[in-house]
This record gives C-alpha cells, structure tokens and sequence, in this order.
C-alpha cells in the first residue's frame, strides 16, 4: 500500500466484538465525516483506528492480534498511524500502553471526543445518533442504553462498559427517522441489558414506552429485541410485540445456565423455575416468537449433573436460535475468585454436544417451516443466492433463506414473500410468490 503519496489523510476504522461495537464505530466515522475527513470501514487508509472487544479471551487475542498487524504494518511504512479505542482499550491500558508502545494512542469507551482530537477533528454533540451505518441499508443496529448494572459473576462488561444509562426516547426516535429517511427498514435495538432500560432514567421499565413510540416512525417496518435479561423482565413487552406487526416475534435473551447451583453461583438473581415461568409466558403470550438464548459452558464448578441438567433442559425447551460458549476466566470479576476447574477440553466437548442437539432441533423445527410462505427481507446477493431472513431470524447469527439468483431477480434491501420448498439445520431454501422466474421483483 502506498501510503507517503496520498495526498489527503484516510482514515480506516477496524471494528472488533459485538453490535455495540459495531454502533460506536459508526457513531465515530459520522463524526469524522461531519469533520470532512475521509473515512472508511475496514478498508485502506493510511490511518487505522481499532475498536477492540475485550470480553474474553478469544476474542481478547483477536483484538491483540490485529493492533499487532497494523503496527506492523506502520513499521514497514504501510500506515502512519495507529490508535486504539474500545473494550480491551478500556480494560488493559497500562498493560497495552508497556507491551505494545509503537500504537500512537490508546483510548477507552467513554473517550470518543478525546480520539476525535488525536484525529484532528472537533466532537459536534448537535450529531444526536448520526453515523455512518456499516450495516447493509436494510437494517441498522439502535443502541438504547451503554453500560450494566447487573452482578454477573464470569461478565467483564461492566468494567468496560460502566453503570447502565438509559438514551432519552426523543433522542432514539430522532436516530430511528433519520435511518428510516436513508432507507433502513429494520432497527435491531440492543444494549448490555435491554430489559433494564429506562430504570435510570424514567425511575421505571420503559422498554414498552420506546417501542410505542419506534413503532410510528414513518418507513420502519421491523423492530427487534436483542439482550433482553430474565428478571423483572417487562411482560408489557410481550402484549405489544403481539398486536403490532412492526415488533418482530422474536427476542434474543441470553439464559446463560439452567442448573440452580450454577445459577446462585453466576449470580443470576433467577432459577430454573423462574426461567421456565418466563418462558412460558413467552410461549402463551406470542406463540410464533422465536426465542434466542446463549448459554455458557464449562463455568467453575459445573459438575457432570449440571451439564446434565443444562443439555435436558435444552432439549425440552427447543429453542428456535441458540449459541453455546465455553466460560472465560476473566480477572477482576466476581467469578475470578473461584477455581476454574473444568478443563478445557470438557469445555469443548460440551459446548459441542449442546451445539448437536441444537442442530437437530434447528433441522426439526426448520422441517416445519416447508411448504409455508413467509415474509423476508433481502439482505444481500451472495454468489448464485439471494440470501434473505425471516422476522424469526436476525443478521449474522441466525437461520437466512436462500433463493436461487439464477431463477429470480429480487431487490437487496426490499420484502418480498418466499415460500419455503427446502430447509436444513440453519438454512432455508424457497422461492418467490407471485413472481415469474427471471421477472424483476420488489415491494
Ligand atoms: S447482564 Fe450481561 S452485560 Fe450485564 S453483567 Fe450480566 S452478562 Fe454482563
């Protein structure tokens, strides 16, 4: 790369972690723009900043990792300059700042206006949420609230991320019109605790309140619920994601255990009974939700019968989307004071035999789905598929619908209806209704 020639600074920004990265990153380059600098996502420039994740140890060394690679590549005069912001930024610091010196600054989360400064640019606080989404302009991810107030024993978030602080609802619906004037049709509202959302603020729930006032912003046609938490959950949520169509029937609630013992030790603040309850409302409030949950595996203490515990229950509740992790000992939490003494390799082998029964039950309940039609939104062309998802499924981490580009012309960022003909573990096959093959399609 070339970079002593270019004649204007460009500035790369690399995006490690989860959507709430994803969300910062944006956030960042609608700043820089506004500031006319040039900016780009994850592609050449002779300045890079990373926003790292520091959540656990994988995805601590990915983040490692790449500081490393474009240091490296400022050493070979491939780049200028380097900075770092993000969770690891936030959490090692001191330990970065000693053991990787040549990165020309490091910057923690709540320092985005000191960044802009190193980047020559002015923070415009009259930028309420603009950015420059890196999403595909279908959908955009809506941060609600930053940080977390809950004690979870094995989470670092909340030594990254800080107390939990609600974004006013005015603020969010003006973010919410200004997405939907560029097109985007589906908000994916996430946070660290979404179901804890305006306790700060409003001295009460008010998941609900914001969803009433999403839900009549002009050209949004789905919203989605990410990161809810069990206890206290606001049931309201549940009524409303029934009578308005723009609520997706589909929630992502990390469960995280199921066995009691391993529920008090993670500090939970909820039991297998409570958790069952819950779900149970959610099944006979909105029968056709799809239930998104995470679990963790291989937490210090888990004995043969929890896992037991944990892999009957997974199998009895058959949820439509689940993700299993091995559990991360992370200095400076709660659970860093106990043992961590399941060996990795058990680790493994649990997370996978969860990751088995839940391929089959995603195969299972997939089988259903054939032969009915369903609403699907395009996200992207990839190779010899139009690759869509349904409302039961959300970008990057659940089931997508695949239609045969060969035969049929659909619109990236449009609906359109399919019917399922094929369905395996997470990927569904199907065609468009009421389309001719090779017509152009798009409502
Ligand atoms: S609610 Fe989530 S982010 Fe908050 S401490 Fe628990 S696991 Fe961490």
């Amino acid at each position: 790369m070339r970079t002593k020639s270019l004649k204007t600074n460009k500035i790369n920004v690399v995006t490690l972690g989860c959507s709430k990265n994803i969300y910062d990153s944006e956030v960042l380059m609608g700043q820089l723009k506004a500031n006319n600098k040039e900016v780009a996502h994850e592609e050449e420039g002779n300045i890079v900043v990373i926003n790292t994740c520091g959540f656990i140890a994988n995805a601590k060394e990915e983040s490692v990792n790449t500081i490393l690679s474009y240091v490296a590549q400022k050493e070979a005069g491939e780049v200028d300059k380097v900075f770092v912001t993000g969770c690891l930024s936030e959490r090692y610091k001191p330990d970065l700042q000693k053991e990787i010196p040549n990165v020309d600054a490091y910057f923690g989360t709540t320092e985005l206006p000191n960044l802009l400064k190193a980047l020559e640019a002015d923070y415009k606080h009259e930028l309420i949420g603009e950015r420059l989404t890196t999403t595909p302009k279908n959908y955009a991810y809506v941060k609600i609230a930053e940080g977390c107030d809950r004690p979870c024993s094995f989470c670092a978030i909340p030594l990254m991320r800080g107390k939990h602080k609600s974004t006013p609802i005015e603020e969010l619906v003006t973010q919410a019109e200004s997405l939907a004037a560029k097109g985007v049709k589906e908000l994916i509202l996430i946070a660290q605790d979404l179901t804890y959302y305006g306790l700060d603020l409003y001295k009460k729930r008010a998941l609900a309140a914001l969803l009433e006032a999403l839900v009549k912003v002009e050209g949004i046609s789905w919203i989605r619920l990410h990161y809810a938490f069990p206890t206290g959950f606001p049931l309201e949520v549940l009524d409303l994601m029934k009578q308005e169509p723009k609520i997706c029937n589909y929630i992502d609630i990390p469960l995280q255990h199921i066995s009691d013992p391993i529920l008090k030790s993670m500090r939970r603040g909820t039991t297998k009974a409570k958790t069952d309850a819950l779900i149970a409302e959610f099944r006979s409030r909105v029968p056709e939700m799809a239930i998104r949950t995470t679990l963790i595996v291989g937490y210090p203490g888990e004995t043969e019968e929890d896992f037991q515990t944990l892999k009957q229950w997974v199998i009895e509740r058959r949820f439509d989307r689940l993700g299993c992790f091995t559990y991360s000992h992370e200095e400076d939490t709660h659970a860093y004071a106990l043992e961590d003494n399941v060996p990795q390799e058990v680790k493994e082998a649990r997370a996978s035999e969860i990751m088995d029964i839940q391929s089959q039950i995603s195969w299972e309940l997939n089988q259903e789905k054939v032969g009915r039609s369903f609403k699907c939104i395009i996200d992207r062309k990839e190779g010899n598929y139009f690759v869509g998802r349904t409302e039961a499924d959300s970008p990057d981490v659940d089931n997508e619908v695949l239609i045969d580009a060969s035969a049929y012309y659909l619109k990236v960022g449009e609906f359109v209806t399919v019917e399922i003909t094929e369905a395996g573990d997470f990927d569904l096959y199907g065609v468009p209704e009421n389309v001719a093959p090779q017509e152009k399609i798009g409502f």
